[in-house]
């Protein structure tokens, strides 16, 4: 047998490989790296266990929609060329899709890569960028590894401050994100908060709508930003990850006055969204009755999780999103890490700085039964230390 000459010569146990850590920029180094919702297979090898359900990174259980399997079925056999550098086709779909023009249009590898794209884009190195303390941690994170200023406002009652952001931008401010519906509080600001809060500020500041869980809102006040595009000043961030149920493949969508695009798609990298995510998410959006089909899901489930919760007496935030922020009143890290043993992953919120809180995303009816019986056990089995 031939011995792996390369194996032999450069394998090096971890512990033993030297430390670096001063070639990192000082940014770099500073930076809490991102904890992402814990896989379900990492859980099953982990615990041992052959069934584990994950309701921790506010995905799509459905599945993806069967178009976009079909499509990407069709595409498989043409990985051989670089995907559309102009996603003209999906582009075009999404025009139409939007009553828009392509050229409203920019994508990227999720919205996570918008984010990026956005501040590489257009915040300089001394300007600024206006984030709220407990939202989506990837703004402050990507800001950070960019070396741009952040300012941080806090959230009012679980909500965005729009009036304290608006207090907080200064001359230096370029861009301000906005979550809404915002994670992991699963609140949201209004049509008429939106409307005041744009008036108020300078136009030369970019707002971000970063509107990731639109899909499940079921109330009347939520703002229109698309009518707001043509100001110049706005952008609305969508994702393929959550409703179209298409995370894996990793395709967000911006959404802007022409001009504010060109600035976007100049930053990016050529090939940012891959083949498969380009037909898949263009095909996706053929199919409503999978979104109507999701949504219907995530309503009932979520009236299901609330009962539920109500029953146990625990608090938690209403949430227009596919997920809830639960208090549990006692340490959140303790009862995640119970769950797991029983192959539940929730996500803890140590991250956001909530100690007593966790987040559960909403799944299939079955999922969601398993939820409820498992907290409920784990919160017995706690009241009797
Ligand atoms: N924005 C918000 C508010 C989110 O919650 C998430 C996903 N957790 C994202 C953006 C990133 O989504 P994507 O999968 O499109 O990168």
């Amino acid at each position: 047998m031939r011995r792996n000459v390369n194996s032999l010569r450069y394998s090096v146990p971890i512990r033993r490989q030297k430390v670096k850590m001063e070639l990192g920029r000082k940014n770099i180094l500073r930076i809490n790296t991102y904890e992402a919702g814990r896989p379900i297979e990492e859980i099953k090898r982990e615990m041992g266990l052959k069934k584990v359900i994950k309701l921790a990174s506010n995905e799509n259980p459905l599945g993806p929609s069967p178009k976009s399997v079909e499509a990407i079925r069709r595409g498989i056999s043409s990985l051989n060329r670089y995907p559309d550098a102009n996603a003209f086709y999906l582009k075009k779909k999404l025009a139409k899709y939007y009553c828009l023009e392509p050229g409203n249009f920019s994508v990227g590898n999720g919205s996570d890569e918008l984010i990026e794209t956005a501040i590489k884009a257009f915040v300089e190195d001394d300007e600024n960028i206006v984030v709220s303390d407990l939202t989506f941690l990837e703004y402050k994170i990507i800001a950070g590894v960019l070396s741009r200023n952040i300012e941080v406002v806090p959230l009012k009652y679980f909500k965005y401050d729009l009036e304290a952001i608006r207090r907080k931008i200064n001359r230096r401010t370029k861009l301000v994100f906005i979550a809404n519906p915002n994670n992991p509080t699963g609140t949201y600001v209004t049509r008429q908060e939106v409307e005041e809060f744009l008036k108020s500020i300078p136009e030369s500041v970019l707002v971000v709508f970063d509107e990731a869980y639109d899909a499940f809102i079921d109330v009347n006040d939520f703002p229109s930003t698309l009518s707001y595009i043509k100001k110049g000043n706005v952008l609305v961030f969508k994702t393929f990850s959550k409703s179209y149920g298409l995370a894996g493949l990793r395709i967000g969508v911006a959404i802007g006055s022409a001009g504010v695009i060109s600035l976007l798609e100049k930053a990016r990298q050529p090939f940012n969204v891959n083949l498969l995510a380009q037909l898949a998410s263009a095909a996706a959006l053929e199919d409503k009755e999978f979104l109507i089909k999701t949504r219907r899901q995530v309503l009932q489930g979520k009236k299901y999780i609330y009962d539920a919760l109500k029953d146990m007496g625990l608090a938690y935030l209403p949430s227009v999103a596919n997920f809830i922020l639960v208090d549990l009143g006692r340490d959140g890290l303790v009862v995640f890490k119970e769950m797991l043993k029983y192959g539940v992953i929730v996500r803890d919120m140590r991250q956001y700085g909530l100690k007593n809180f966790i987040r559960v995303s909403i799944g299939t009816k079955k999922e969601n039964e398993r939820f409820v019986k498992v907290l409920r056990k784990v919160l017995k089995g706690k009241e009797r230390l």
